[in-house]
């Protein structure tokens, strides 16, 4: 479905920025999506939009599990000197670091899935009342396990819960949802007076990812964000695009009063949108360079995709599958021994001698990087197609 209006600032001159043909249109998940979708760009205060998906609540009812495979199974944040940092581990680091929460604080995780940050918090934080909310039955399973039923909910929060939190939390799930503005309103009726929220959103500029990911219907930018929390009555103390990388870090604050309305500014606006027409220009490039040097490759020589996450999935869908690729190849212990568009994944320790050639699907801005960084390929020499 087709938005006409920004959902943050209900600002109705869009710009359209991206359309992917169908078939390269990616889930968050790395799954391809049938349908064409297109990106717009809000001028008047740069939030970018994609089209709804058909179906959508569909999706996330019955498709979208993410990672509920096993208890245990995370994504990796970063892997340093060969040890792989797992992103729930560096949620709970950041979100300790940046709110000291006094004993026995009210806690509510709303759009949870899992919740595994919560879960870890529990296990350094045991003094905290920690609540969890999300809009699918799926997770229930996993929250059994270390929560009483009386402190979750699904579809609607609690009615007793409004205005009682002293922090509501918010990891990776503003993206996703169609109406921004309605939830961080009803996030704001659970926050105390003077009470936190604390959100984690992906940062389209520096996760150019985000920007093609067809069920994040949102992407954020810092102007856009501010708007929205703004709108929604909340004062922003910190938007941080350090402490996680590839997102924003937000802590805002429920104002004991009503604070005067401050619209985005011109100028940063439009600086805003040039680089998210970069970004734009980036994405269309992409599927021109990867097919051309796959096509100057000798039909023999074997090649393998490092990455099997998204943008694995990417260069896969840009080759119309994964037909000419022999492996992928990944450090996330979770995903090996599995196999991506019908071929395995393996560890780099594992990757065949025969195969001298990789193209690389990692985000451009860190991947020589990483890739420089694996041991395994120290003593080999591999030729790299990077984005
Ligand atoms: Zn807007």
């Amino acid at each position: 479905m087709t938005l006409t209006r920004c959902q943050v600032c209900g600002g109705t001159d869009l710009d359209l920025l991206y359309e992917m043909r169908s078939g390269l249109a990616l889930t968050s998940l790395g799954e391809t999506y049938p349908a064409s979708t297109r990106v717009w760009a809000c001028v008047d205060c740069s939030h970018l939009q994609t089209d709804e998906m058909e179906q959508v609540e569909q999706y996330y009812s019955e498709q979208y599990n993410i990672l509920s495979d096993s208890e245990e199974e995370d994504q990796i944040y970063e892997v340093r000197d060969g040890k792989p940092l797992y992103r729930t581990e560096h949620q709970l680091r950041v979100l300790l670091d940046k709110l000291p929460l006094p004993a026995g604080a009210r806690v509510l995780d709303y759009g949870c899935a899992k919740s595994s940050t919560m879960q870890a918090l529990l296990r350094v934080r045991g003094d905290l009342q920690v609540h969890l909310f999300d809009v699918s039955d799926n997770y229930r399973r996993f929250w059994e396990r270390f929560l009483p039923e009386e402190r979750c909910a699904t579809f609607e929060p609690q009615r007793q819960w409004i205005d009682s939190f002293d922090l509501v939390t918010s990891f990776f799930a503003l993206e996703h949802i169609v109406k921004p503005l309605d939830a961080l309103q009803a996030i704001f009726r659970q926050v105390r007076p003077g009470g936190h929220f604390y959100c984690v959103v992906p940062d389209v500029e520096s996760n150019i990812a985000d920007f093609i990911v067809v069920d994040h219907v949102n992407h954020f930018t810092e102007l856009s964000l501010a708007y929205l929390l703004q709108q929604s009555g909340f004062e922003v103390e910190v938007i941080d695009r350090s402490s996680h990388r590839g997102a924003f870090v937000v802590l805002a604050r429920r104002p004991l009063s009503v604070l005067p309305q401050v619209e985005p500014e011109a100028e940063r606006v439009a600086v805003q949108l040039q680089a998210l027409r970069s970004i734009a220009a980036f994405w269309q490039g992409a599927v021109d360079r990867v097919t051309s040097f796959v096509a100057e490759q000798a039909p023999d020589r074997p090649l393998a995709v490092y990455g099997a996450g998204f943008y694995g999935s990417f260069l896969t869908a840009c080759l119309g599958g994964a037909d000419r690729i022999s492996c992928f190849v990944d450090q996330n212990p979770f995903l090996q021994g599995r196999t991506l568009f019908g071929k395995p994944v393996v560890a780099p320790a594992d990757l065949s001698p025969l195969i001298d050639t990789l193209l690389v699907g990692l985000n451009p801005a860190h991947a020589e990087r990483i890739i420089a960084e694996i041991p395994a390929f120290h003593s080999r020499a591999l030729r790299c197609f990077f984005l």
